[in-house]
């Protein structure tokens, strides 16, 4: 059985693991590998790791990281194969979905290339006289990541990269579902240059995030999964004094007005409902029909799911693949008897979708549960899979009520060919991502990604412009050094710029 372990100061850790956890193919149902659980001490190695590498890391000159981050991103793409084949084999998404994701993460080390323009500070020449200041944006130390199953090359690639081209040393710690991809990155981003120490991996569970969100050597958190460990992750960081960002789960509404092209609507319905399975935190899982439109939409993702080849991600025809545990698969199914329980319509059932493989994977075909109301359960829950809620409501401004009163906010889309509507949706609609007919509208790497309300519990969101600013802290120095030896005491607070405006008059 493949053993997988932790990747502590440039090379593989094989400890003397007390606790295992097992890692399946999802699309057989067969356990491939058997992954080792961090106990404190390979946390602690790991930190060590990351904090006798710090000193050094962040004296090297900037465009040394710099060509650190563009060694990363030819390996990347030379390896994206084999590292999609490696998401492929762990998680279930198909392919070429597996393909998307490893593109999305090296679009991050490619504006990670950038850091030397993005560390850029300020200056200001005679802020009063022979007085210049100027600001500076320094690394925090030792940071760590803890990432989620679905995306198990893409959110670490949101975090690291950035992290260490600024400076910092870097402590990850990956689903426990799929752990293999983040082992691959850390020999990646060895070959690229980056000394020992500077990224580590350690492999577990709650364990090893307790003992991070411990350890007074870590000095900030990037956390990605659900609400509920989100929030914990963020209290507990906080109150041990550390930065954190922690981004929880999603509800992610798509309204339809009448005015839409419907044909475009259902299509991305089917994509961002169904793509990998329904296990984006981008997914669409609230489909909101306004005035209508809820029987033609239904029709038509009725009619494109028909054609929907759901089966083994290693093959070519395949659209959607398992989904990531048994037990996963089976909770994600009983919602289509809660909904029922409780009022709604299945409109179209996954359990009796063919499946294109092994019928000891962890499979279910897309599902649309019709009349769903907002105190449902299956509306108030984040599902996670290939499950999309209709609620058919009467105007737009309904529809819009319906996403403010959601508890969550990643992402939102509306499709219409009103441009007044869209841009008052813009305006007041309460999430961190707004798709206007884009249904899944993740930001490319110079923005920044994040929810709000329950979806994000800190300050900044991840990558692009914010990820720069979590990962560094701002100094502001004031210097002088004209007239140096003319200095007079006054105990009075410096005012220099009020002592130099011009007399009235003048
Ligand atoms: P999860 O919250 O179960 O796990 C995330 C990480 O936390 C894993 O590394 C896991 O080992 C660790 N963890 C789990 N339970 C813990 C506990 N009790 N204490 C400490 N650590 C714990 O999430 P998941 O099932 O791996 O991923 C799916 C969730 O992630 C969904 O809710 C999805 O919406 C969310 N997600 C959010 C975003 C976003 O950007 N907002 C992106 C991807 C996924």
């Amino acid at each position: 059985m493949k053993r997988i372990t932790h990747w502590i100061d440039g090379k593989p850790f094989v400890g003397d693991a007390r606790r295992h956890g097992k890692v399946y193919n999802p699309a057989t149902g067969v356990q491939s590998a058997e992954v080792d659980f961090a106990a404190d001490d390979e946390v602690n190695a790991a930190v060590a790791a990351a904090f006798s590498a710090f000193p050094e890391w962040r004296a090297t000159s900037l465009a040394r990281r710099s060509a650190a981050m563009f060694a990363l991103r030819e390996l990347l793409v030379a390896h994206a194969g084999e590292i999609a084949d490696l998401i492929v084999a762990e998680h279930g998404k198909v392919k070429s979905d597996a393909a998307g994701e490893v593109a999305r993460g090296l679009e991050v080390v490619e504006f990670a290339c950038g850091i030397a323009q993005l560390l850029k500070g300020e200056f200001t020449e005679g802020a009063s006289t022979g007085v210049n200041v100027h600001s500076l944006r320094q690394p925090l130390g030792v940071v760590a990541g803890i990432t989620p199953f679905n995306f198990p090359a893409m959110v670490p690639l949101w975090m690291f990269p950035l992290a260490i081209a600024s400076g910092n040393t870097f402590v990850l710690k990956p689903s426990e579902k799929d752990p293999s991809a983040s082992l691959l990155l850390a020999e990646l981003v060895a070959e690229a240059g980056v000394p020992n120490g500077v990224f580590n991996v350690v492999q577990g569970d709650k364990v090893a995030v307790d003992r991070i969100l411990r350890h007074p050597d870590i000095k900030a958190v990037s956390f990605v999964g659900s609400t509920a460990i989100a929030r914990y992750i963020y209290e507990t960081a906080a109150h041990e004094g550390k930065r954190v960002q922690a981004l929880g789960g999603a509800k992610n509404h798509m309204i339809v007005l009448p005015d839409a092209d419907l044909a475009d609507a259902a299509e991305a319905a089917v994509s961002a409902g169904f793509g990998s399975a329904g296990e984006r935190c981008m997914a669409a899982s609230v489909l909101v029909a306004v005035d209508g439109v809820g029987d033609e939409l239904v029709e038509r993702i009725r009619a494109r799911v028909d054609r929907l080849t759901v089966g083994d991600g290693t093959n070519a025809a395949s659209e959607m693949g398992p989904l990531v545990t048994r037990e996963h698969r089976d909770k994600v199914a009983s919602y289509l008897s809660i909904g029922q329980a409780a009022g709604a319509t299945v409109a179209i059932d996954g359990r009796e979708h063919d499946i294109a493989g092994d019928p000891n994977g962890f499979w279910l075909g897309p599902c649309l549960i019709d009349n769903v109301t907002e105190e449902m359960q299956v509306y108030t829950d984040e599902i996670f899979g290939p499950v999309l809620s209709m609620v058919r409501v009467d105007t737009v401004d309904d529809a819009i009520a319906l996403v403010q009163r959601n508890g969550y906010g990643n992402g939102v889309a509306i499709f219409t060919s009103d441009g007044g509507a869209a841009q008052r949706f813009e305006t007041e609609v309460e999430a961190g991502m707004v798709g206007i007919n884009v249904a899944i509208p993740v930001p490319v790497a110079y923005y920044s990604f994040g929810g709000w309300n329950d979806s994000l519990f800190g300050d900044l969101h991840v990558y692009g412009p914010d990820g720069v600013k979590f990962y560094t802290r701002g100094k502001a120095v004031t210097s002088r050094w004209a007239n140096i030896g003319q200095h007079h005491a006054t105990l009075s607070f410096p005012a220099n710029a009020t002592h130099d405006r011009p007399a009235k008059g003048t």
